[in-house]
């Protein structure tokens, strides 16, 4: 290291991070956390950009059971401050290098990690999910909502492609999920049919998946005056037809418009029970139905379980994403294909982030953005 020019202010490297800690449901306070030394064989990330879905609103009222109290943010982006040697070497990254953060962590051993599942791996599996973990494990910063985030040995990070900005590389969490659960996951082809459930970040993403991989009609749904906007915007990317099923019956509009019901039907709907009823009315028979979302809920209004056997539909979950996903994700939206820095979007610094996630949870007056970001 070079010495610094004479006058020049040196600065202390700092010893702690600032960081927000979920105590509690709707408790999220600032905390100074100690900053850990890093060993040969784990990393200290830089946070630029740290995406919010419906997870992080999810967490912050409660509604998802969490381990509190710990520090939120699973879809980070930032820079490698600092790197132990072995970890370089296996993750292939240096320290100034932009990567994006796989929210599971894998051993690489277990027969989960071995088989590709790593989702499932047996030492870390989703007790071990960046945004997820108990602050008092330490070194504490295990979460996006931070200056600075632990990288742990069993990390998986993602370079980021040059000059894609952090804030829209964070979409390399959600369009991740809408490669793999709107393509990979139900084997979505040239010439398919395909309806998706829910007009936000992830069906928006699924539209631009499926129509990557061929889709030659792509309809959309949303319910309600709120979803209205979504819907044009799925247009814009890519979407052929939109309904709300509010107002209009989404298999009788599909019928109008191709003749035929669809060969792959994808759910991203959030807490909206009455989706799985109109996801396998949707689906031609022999089709395929993608479940992704979740109801929050056991009551499925005009569920018909028979139409499933006389369908001979095949129902698939999708939890989570994987790397293939999100490296195919990145390089889409490095591609600039589509319009994504012109999404309607919320980034806001640590004193923002709380009203930033009650509007996201649809409880203040204002309209939630389709994509918000914290850039701490
Ligand atoms: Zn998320
Ligand atoms: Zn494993």
């Amino acid at each position: 290291m070079s010495a610094p020019p004479a006058g020049a202010t040196i600065l202390p490297s700092p010893t702690t991070a600032m960081a927000m800690v979920l105590e509690s449901p709707r408790r999220l306070v600032p905390r100074e956390l100690p900053l850990p030394v890093i060993g040969d064989d784990d990393a200290l990330l830089r946070v630029e950009a740290c995406g919010l879905c419906g997870t992080d609103h999810e967490q912050y009222t409660g509604h998802l059971p969490s381990g509190f109290a710990f520090v939120p943010g699973h879809e980070t982006v930032g820079i490698i401050e600092t790197i132990g040697p072995s970890a370089a070497r296996r993750w292939g990254v240096a320290a100034g290098d932009r990567v994006a953060v796989e929210v599971f962590q894998s051993c690489g051993n277990c027969d989960h990690c071995l088989t590709g599942t790593y989702r499932r791996c047996r030492r870390h599996g989703m007790a071990d999910m960046y945004g997820f973990i108990p602050v008092d494990r330490p070194p504490g910063l295990w979460g996006g909502y931070s200056r600075y985030q632990y990288l742990a040995p069993d990390s998986m990070v993602l370079s980021v492609p040059d000059g894609l900005d952090p804030v829209i590389a964070t979409l390399f969490n959600p369009l991740g999920a809408g490669i793999r659960w709107g393509v990979t996951v139900p084997g979505t082809s040239k010439g398919d049919l395909v309806a998706v459930l829910g007009p936000g970040i992830r069906g928006l993403a699924a539209v631009v998946a499926a129509k990557a991989a061929g889709a030659s009609f792509v309809m959309v749904t949303g319910c309600g005056p709120r979803d209205g906007p979504r819907l044009r915007w799925a247009r814009r990317f890519g979407a052929d037809l939109t309904v709300d099923v509010a107002v209009e019956d989404p298999g009788k509009a599909l019928a109008a418009a191709t003749g035929r019901q669809a060969d792959v039907v994808i759910d991203v709907t959030a807490k909206a029970p009455g989706a799985l009823a109109q996801a396998i009315e949707l689906a031609r028979p022999g089709g395929t139905v993608v479940l992704a979302g979740t109801r929050g809920s056991a009551d499925i209004p005009g569920f018909w379980p028979d139409l499933i056997v006389f369908k001979e539909l095949r129902i698939l979950g999708a939890l989570g994403v994987d790397v293939t996903a999100y490296k195919a994700a990145l390089e889409l939206l490095a591609a600039g294909t589509h319009p994504w820095e012109e999404l309607p979007r919320e980034v806001v610094d640590f004193g923002h982030l709380e009203e930033l996630l009650q509007t996201m949870a649809g409880e203040t007056r204002r309209t939630p953005p389709i994509h918000g970001v914290l850039a701490p």
